[in-house]
């Protein structure tokens, strides 16, 4: 596989000192692979503003390209608006639009922008300037009622003015190439990029894909529950398994691919270095 293969990376916005020093490490380490860019999350109801804009400004301080999650949270047009020059300003010009998490304990009770919303409001705000990406849910997002109803809500955030998408992760790659196939029938063509979670270890990925509605395919649950004291064998496993899926999805056509890489080098860098061996 050659290097000059499209990457990103994925961090999770830190909330103590620590977690951000953890950052900027892990960052050193990925940055070998040149990425198009790293991404930083932006917690529920905007939780980590603070945490994620910090984070956002320290990697394009050391020259990265950065792309912000960004989403209203409980905050007005304007607050996104004074963030958003913030952000140009800093000269990030990517963001992941977002409904974004409900914070925990709310329930269905907070309004919610869905995440159209928000990209009509960044073309508003500022034009063409920054590349939008938005979400995508090859295996259907757990709100979702319909399929055609996914399809036609995603529809909705390209005609807003979203440039591209990242999906969901997902263990079965067939299901990214049917919800290709559906978004080509509605005429849906930008570029759909898959989100990859390395696995490393069975309880967290578990209990992460039933609240985010990724399917762990039976055939694998029951490999990783058999690697639950071998945690060394359960990783070089997890690496092999998710170096196939990714293998498999370059080979389909993908455009690039996104490690959602949980804040450590490691799991991202054993696959990366699979592909490119
Ligand atoms: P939307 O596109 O608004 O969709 C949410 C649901 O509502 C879907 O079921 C959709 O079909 C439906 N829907 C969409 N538009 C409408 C409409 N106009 N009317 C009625 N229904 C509609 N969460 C965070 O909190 N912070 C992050 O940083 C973060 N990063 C993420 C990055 C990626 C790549 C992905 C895939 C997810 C991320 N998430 C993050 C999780 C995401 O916020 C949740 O999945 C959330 O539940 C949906 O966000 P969305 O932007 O896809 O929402």
């Amino acid at each position: 596989m050659s290097n000059k293969q499209p990457f990103s990376f994925e961090f999770s916005a830190p909330k103590t000192n620590e977690a951000a020093k953890k950052v900027t490490q892990v960052h050193a380490k990925l940055i070998k692979y040149s990425p198009d860019f790293f991404s930083v999350t932006y917690g529920a109801g905007g939780s980590t503003r603070d945490g994620t804009k910090q984070t956002v400004l320290n990697l394009a301080k050391s020259g990265s390209n950065v792309a912000p999650h960004i989403s209203f949270g409980g905050d007005d047009a304007e607050t996104i608006g004074a963030l958003l020059r913030e952000y140009k300003f800093a000269g990030i010009n990517r963001l992941v639009a977002l409904r974004g998490d409900r914070p925990s304990g709310t329930g269905g009770s907070v309004k919610m922008f869905h995440a159209n919303e928000l990209v009509q409001l960044i073309r508003q705000l500022s034009g063409d300037h920054f590349h939008i990406d938005v979400a995508a849910y090859p295996e259907i997002h757990p709100e979702s009622e319909t399929v055609e109803s996914e399809i036609n809500f995603f529809k909705q955030k390209v005609e807003a003015g979203a440039n591209s998408a990242i999906t969901q992760y997902f263990f079965n790659a067939d299901a990214y190439f049917g919800f290709r196939d559906l978004c080509k029938r509605q005429d849906i063509n930008i570029p759909i990029i898959p989100g990859i979670m390395p696995i490393t270890n069975y309880t967290g990925i578990k209990r992460f894909s039933e609240l985010c509605g990724a399917e762990i395919p039976r055939w694998l649950e029951k490999q990783l529950q058999s690697f639950t004291t071998q945690p060394d064998a359960l990783l070089a496993f997890g690496a092999d398994v998710v170096t196939d899926l990714c293998q498999r999805l370059l080979r389909g056509g993908a455009p690039s691919l996104h490690f959602y890489t949980m804040n450590r080098s490691f799991p991202t860098m054993t696959i990366l270095e699979n592909l490119n061996s």
